[in-house]
């Protein structure tokens, strides 16, 4: 047993350390001690939610943004973003065609885009609940009022995903222009969790700036809020963001983050996410074994999908949806899990 090992053992069996312990695991970690995490991870996630993968359809219905953060390809910024909205009738055609191929969450997700008034998004959510009563829907649109997200719980949507990024408000404050404070992210999240969302919170992996103690403190966040969700992916540069020139978030970190994160919330929602798959052929599939249990597959029309660009690279732009669940599906048997039809709630233990 080494250090890190017992480490481990102790976040398995506490599921949480001091943000010392955290820092020491993050900064020392070996191969060795991964492989340990993965395996205690897997059989955490396993007696919770066995070998299944829960599928989620995105869909990217705006690419318009008034904020201006430094990492992402759709900042208001971003003068050669070319941007696109989908009106109500083209988003419930990608619940049609995603609902046939078995997706029973749908995935609202878009920049702060004004254009949709809290009368359109309610209108879109009771729209989708009335037509598909059986499935779960999912807001990922940004910093709003409490009595905003109060409209949308009562609309009927489901589930709320917002990553608070970084809990370091120093570091929030070198990744977002002034304006934007990590105070009224976490405000967000805790209203959206007082109002019965199933809600998630996330941040990216080696981002501009940040430390093992900053890692550390998402972690400790984590704890404190305990979401049903947690969205952690590899920061990737944009070309047209001021940190194009950049490194981006290794795989390595990623995997150890979601090997973390399962342990010290053992029922949560955990993506594999496409950033993952961006920056490796097998980062979903390792994801995966690194304690991860959900997917989100894109179901964006494909003549939209190469305009809603977060950073360089992204994979399954030109992608029918049919062909992303069955590629995905391949992928989850080839290291022994099974793609699902289900809502996918998080479930108690
Ligand atoms: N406007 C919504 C949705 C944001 S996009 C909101 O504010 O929540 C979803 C996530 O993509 C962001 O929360 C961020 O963590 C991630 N993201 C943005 N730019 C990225 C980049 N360059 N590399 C990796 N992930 C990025």
């Amino acid at each position: 047993m080494s250090r890190i090992t017992e480490l481990i053992d102790k976040l398995e069996k506490n599921r949480i350390l001091s943000k010392e312990e955290l820092s020491e695991i993050i900064s020392e970690h070996t191969p060795e001690t991964d492989e340990y995490l993965f395996a205690r991870a897997r059989t955490v996630r396993e007696r919770v939610y066995g070998k299944d993968v829960y599928i989620r359809g995105l869909i990217e219905f705006t690419n318009y943004c008034r904020n201006d953060c430094l990492y992402c390809g759709i900042r208001r910024s971003a003068e050669k973003a070319e941007r696109y909205r989908l009106n109500e009738e083209q988003i419930l055609e990608c619940c049609e065609t995603g609902y046939g191929l078995g997706f029973r969450t749908f995935v609202l997700q878009g920049g702060e885009d004004g254009f949709y008034s809290d009368d359109k998004i309610v209108s879109i959510v009771s729209l989708i609940k009335a037509k598909y009563p059986d499935c779960a829907v999912t807001l990922s649109i940004g910093e709003k009022s409490r009595g905003s997200y109060e409209r949308y719980r009562q609309a009927g949507a489901d589930r709320y995903l917002l990553r608070h990024e970084t809990a370091d408000p120093v570091h929030y404050g070198k990744l977002h222009p002034k304006g934007l404070t990590l105070e009224n992210r976490m405000r967000c999240l805790s209203d959206l969790k007082e109002l019965g969302f199933q809600t998630g919170c996330g941040f990216m992996v080696g981002s501009p700036y940040q430390t093992a103690e900053n890692l550390a403190g998402d972690l400790l966040y984590i704890h404190r809020l305990q979401p049903q969700m947690v969205g952690i992916g590899p920061f990737i540069p944009h070309h047209d963001t001021p940190f194009a020139n950049e490194m981006a978030g290794t795989l390595e970190t990623t995997l150890l983050m979601l090997g973390l994160t399962r342990l010290i919330v053992p029922n949560v929602l955990l993506p594999a996410t496409t950033a993952l798959g961006t920056i490796h052929p097998k980062g979903r599939e390792m994801g995966i074994l690194a304690g991860a249990n959900v997917v989100m597959p894109n179901l964006s029309p494909t003549d939209v999908r190469k305009k809603y660009l977060l950073y360089d690279n992204k994979i399954c732009t030109g992608d029918e949806a049919a062909e992303c669940i069955s590629c995905l599906g391949r992928r989850m048997e080839s290291i022994g899990y099974k793609l699902v039809s289900a809502r996918g709630d998080c479930k108690k233990y």
